[in-house]
């Protein structure tokens, strides 16, 4: 059994979640060219230990996340959505219902990684 510590469920066990393949595949253009096409959904290495993952919470928040895993020892190193946007666009969202804020709830999770600065996601226009 698999558990993968969902940024907005928690704890679950991979049941919940569907595998989406290799998370460090790079698609190429619409129109590039069929032999970059065929790499891009043919060629996939068979790693022996850490690997980048994307999974589907489907019995779940049904968000795609990045799950990096051992495939040998299935431990998992980190998990964060795919959508590095989706905690200022929750955020947002949150706000604008007269919530917290998704970041504040969830505390030190990998949500927003991408942006260091820790400050707030608000719009200055949403402030009345
Ligand atoms: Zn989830």
């Amino acid at each position: 059994m698999i558990l993968i510590e969902c940024p907005f469920c928690g704890v679950r066990d991979h049941a919940e979640f569907r595998y989406g393949g290799d998370g460090s595949i790079h698609y190429p253009a619409l129109d590039a060219d069929l032999e970059h096409w065929h790499d891009a959904l043919y060629l996939r290495e068979n790693i022996d230990g850490m690997q980048l993952e994307t999974w589907h919470h489907v019995f779940g928040c049904r968000q795609w996340l990045l799950v990096e895993r051992d495939t040998v020892s299935h431990e998992i190193s980190s998990v964060k959505p795919a959508n590095n946007d989706i905690g200022v666009i929750l955020d947002s969202a949150l706000t604008d219902a007269g919530g917290g804020t998704f970041s504040s709830s969830v505390g030190s999770s990998p949500v927003g990684s991408g942006d260091a600065s820790g400050s707030s996601h608000v719009p200055d226009n949403k402030k009345e």
